[in-house]
């Protein structure tokens, strides 16, 4: 058994080869700080009355995060990922971090790219762009995507077999689906977390679509989803499928949006 510094040893040097590999791949500067309290520290890092207002509202939102990103003056600077301390011990699952490095590493490539593509050379602009909630959802569908898939890869997941489609079917898609349900009655009255937790469950599911089409496909959503969202979200599914990088949906945020606000009518 490797004791509480070893293996937050283990996480740093992780973190420094996917840092590295991340730099070389898009020339794009990130930190990361595993820290005690997430929303503490957004707090800390503030730079402003009106950003600790906002952070404070978003309290709730925090407590159930594992990262987050700080944005800095420029895109230009450094990148800060904050990783709470509980995702490297994390008994149910240890190896979380290996999800959840690339997740938020996707995060700031994709924030990195809006603010390009919107001509702003300032995160906190970017959140003003027209579409950015429908870029917000969509990043999510993304990083998801990419730390899920990462993650499988790493850890050598089984990604062809019968088995691993009846591992999935069993196991992981009813345990992901019961929690879902769970967050969707918790969150019935907040959209944003509502509909990110469907985005989550979704990004998932795509990558067992990406594996496995004949089993994971539009046409086998989970029927809960079925009968709570009908044709809705059927349209959401295909719609991000279709659009799973920056390039294909750069121009359609606002059709993304809108397919949203159909899912959860304010
Ligand atoms: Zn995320």
């Amino acid at each position: 058994m490797l004791n509480e510094k070893e293996i937050f040893e283990g996480a740093k040097k992780f973190a420094n080869e996917m840092i590295k590999e991340f730099y070389n791949r898009t020339n794009i500067n990130v930190k990361i700080e595993f820290v005690e309290d997430i929303h503490k520290k957004k707090l800390e890092l503030a730079k402003s009355y009106e950003e600790r207002e906002s952070i404070i509202s978003e309290k709730e939102f925090d407590k159930n995060t594992n990262a987050t990103l700080i944005f800095p003056k420029f895109i230009t600077d450094i990148q800060l990922i904050l990783i709470s301390k509980n995702v490297i011990v994390n008994t149910i699952n240890p190896n979380q971090l290996v999800s959840t490095i690339p997740h938020e590493l996707a995060h700031v490539e994709d924030f990195y790219r809006f603010s390009v593509f919107n001509k702003v050379g300032n995160l906190n602009d970017a959140m003003k762009c027209i579409g950015y909630r429908g870029f917000y959802f969509w990043t999510e569908y993304n990083s998801k995507r990419q730390g899920y898939d990462f993650y499988r890869k790493k850890l050598n997941w089984d990604n062809s077999s019968d088995n691993a489609v009846e591992e999935i079917k069993n196991r992981e898609f009813i345990w992901h689906l019961n929690e879902l349900k769970g967050d969707l009655q918790k969150y019935k009255s907040k959209s944003k977390l509502f509909i990110y937790c469907v985005i989550q469950f979704i990004g998932r599911f795509s990558v067992w679509n990406d594996l496995f089409p004949n089993y994971f496909n539009v046409t086998t959503l989970p029927k809960e989803l079925l009968i709570m969202f009908d044709s809705r979200i059927v349209n959401l599914y295909n719609f991000l499928y279709e659009n799973k990088t920056f390039e294909d949906i750069k121009y359609k945020f606002n059709e993304l949006d809108d397919l949203l606000s159909k899912l959860y009518p304010n």
